[in-house]
């Protein structure tokens, strides 16, 4: 799997590329800024772009999204939950879209990436977890978790969705929507030790930590 993190944009976001070697297919996963740099980067590789998925409805992560897909005829891939948001900024009609579902897998030569749906940044944040890396959008951080308190954020169900990513293997590799900690990607057991808000046991202690308790 060929695999990069892209610096994109004044907001400290990332992108990603997925690339398989053999089939030199790719999918890009989120477009808030700066196509080109995504588009060489692809290029760099060989890959095609085919699929472009969307972690989540905030315009930092989707707002290229149309003419990253115009430009390379890729498909556009969203939860469900975030459509009505996203379809707004999808203005090309020729663009092909497909909504998505928890635990969904989207295929990339012989890649499988499993969509986890964890709602509460917005509701329908995703997760995705191909291989040994696990994209988290704006659901996880580094040291941090995203906001909940913008429309369509719900603290309790962030709390649900963390519980679901604490299940995974300590080794899975953590990759953020912002570059907002002291380091770029992380693993699961290493938030399990730092991360405060990825340590609460209860919904209680939870609230408490983000002041609404
Ligand atoms: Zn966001």
């Amino acid at each position: 799997m060929i695999f990069r993190q892209i610096h994109a944009g004044p907001m400290q976001n990332f992108s990603y590329i997925i690339g398989d070697e053999k089939s030199k297919e790719a999918a890009v996963v989120d477009a808030g800024w700066e196509i080109d740099k995504l588009i060489n980067a692809a290029k760099k590789e060989k890959l095609e772009i085919k699929k472009i998925i969307l972690t989540h409805s905030h315009y930092d992560h989707i707002q290229k999204a149309d003419e990253l897909a115009s430009k390379t005829n890729a498909t556009v891939y969203f939860h469900e939950g975030d459509s009505d948001e996203i379809k707004k900024l999808i203005k090309n009609p020729n663009i092909q879209i497909h909504k998505l579902k928890n635990n969904d897998e989207i295929t990339i030569g012989k890649i499988k990436i499993k969509i986890m749906h964890t709602p509460g940044h917005s509701p329908g944040a995703i997760c995705l977890l191909a291989e040994n890396k696990l994209i988290t959008g704006d659901t996880l951080f580094v040291n941090a978790i995203g906001r909940t308190d913008l429309p369509g954020g719900d603290p309790l169900q962030l709390f649900s969705s963390l519980q679901k990513l604490k299940k995974l293997d300590d080794g899975i590799e953590v990759y953020p929507g912002h570059d907002y900690g002291e380091i770029p990607f992380s693993t699961i057991g290493g938030e399990k030790k730092t991360n405060p808000y990825f340590k609460c046991e209860s919904k209680e202690q939870f609230l408490n930590l983000l002041g609404l308790f």
